[in-house]
């Protein structure tokens, strides 16, 4: 143990304070975070703060995730138990998605936390989920990609970044994909989810094989299917996207009847375009619904991970040069539910 933790702020809530009815970042209010964690535990852990931004991640552009990555490289992972980055919830999930691919090898855990709430607003978790993440990190005899993060009314879970799906709506509550989190903060101890769904923990001591898709791209447009979806608005006359993804439906279904309702119309437009389009979550091991026969042979099915996952490996591999099934294929960081 070297009792050292890298903290890495890129801003969010976590690193700013209310006024009025707006949220704005204050570069003074950054170490609060650490104080107020100082004041309410008792530690000697050292810390040592880099920021790289310091932004409300709702507007964060390729640029950002590039310099929040090279932050990440450029930490001498020798010196420190692990790293914790500070995030905004809203895109939290997809920071945490892609950096579970691009530091898949990582030697040490490397834990995002957020807050919600600026750390002056009584409803702010901010410093139980730094918390939770130092506890993990104390615990953890292996690297990986994990996020800390406490629901309302429930222990701080912690989550494998590669599991982790959008917050739910207005609350802004996380779950892991299946509602099987990795594990959870009791008493001030790591305990891991026995869940036959989680990998076991000896597998985080394999060897993993690092990704090799490290850039990302923009040219990319999704659609989730609901009811009356009209894919005819779907017109790319001017700007043409390099791919689409299509968020199914739970059951891994899409409307296939009708006209502008029906999936495989939009598909063959798609095709007649040379645009490559992708369709999750879906299941390897459930039954295939008639609506949906067919379906996979037709366009690139990105089977047994999260939509969330299927959306950066899409990103990566555009982003880097390599075709989009092959991304789709590796299991960089127990993305792959089975
Ligand atoms: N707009 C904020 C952000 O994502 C959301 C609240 C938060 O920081 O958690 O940066």
């Amino acid at each position: 143990m070297k009792n050292r933790i890298c903290v890495i702020f890129t801003g969010g809530t976590i690193g700013s304070l209310a006024s009025g009815n707006t949220v704005d970042l204050k570069k003074e209010s950054k170490s609060a975070l650490i104080e107020k964690y100082r004041a309410a535990h008792k530690t000697d852990v050292i810390f040592d703060e880099l920021r790289p931004l310091n932004i409300l991640s709702e507007n964060v552009q390729p640029s950002d995730l590039e310099k929040m990555a090279d932050c990440v490289r450029g930490v001498n992972k020798d010196d420190y138990d692990g790293i914790i980055i500070t995030h905004g919830t809203d895109t939290l999930c997809f920071t945490a998605n892609l950096f579970s691919q691009i530091f898949c090898d990582i030697k040490i855990p490397l834990v995002f936390v957020s807050a919600l709430y600026p750390l002056n607003d009584s409803r702010s978790r901010g410093v139980e989920n730094f918390a939770g993440a130092v506890t993990f990190i104390q615990s953890a005899d292996f690297g990986g990609v994990f996020v800390s993060f406490e629901n309302h009314g429930e222990n701080v879970k912690i989550h494998l970044a590669s599991r982790l799906v959008s917050a739910s709506q207005i609350d802004g509550n996380y779950e892991s994909v299946l509602n099987v989190h990795f594990g959870e903060i009791i008493d001030g101890k790591f305990i891991y989810n026995q869940n036959p769904d989680n990998p076991a923990l000896i597998k985080f001591k394999e060897h993993r094989r690092p990704c090799e898709a490290q850039k990302l791209c923009m040219d990319m447009v999704t659609i989730q299917a609901h009811s009356l979806l009209n894919f005819d608005f779907y017109r790319f006359k001017e700007i043409k996207p390099k791919a689409v993804m299509v968020q199914l439906y739970h059951s891994g279904t899409v409307c296939t009847v009708g006209r502008e309702a029906n999936f495989k119309n939009f598909l063959a437009y798609c095709k007649s375009l040379g645009i490559q389009v992708v369709i999750a979550p879906i299941d390897s091991s459930a039954r295939v619904y008639e609506s949906a026969i067919g379906l996979t042979e037709e366009c690139t099915a990105a089977y047994d991970i999260s939509f969330e996952m299927a959306t950066v490996k899409v990103l990566l591999a555009l982003g880097s040069g390599f075709s989009i099934e092959s991304v789709l294929a590796e299991n960089y960081f127990f993305e792959k539910l089975h």
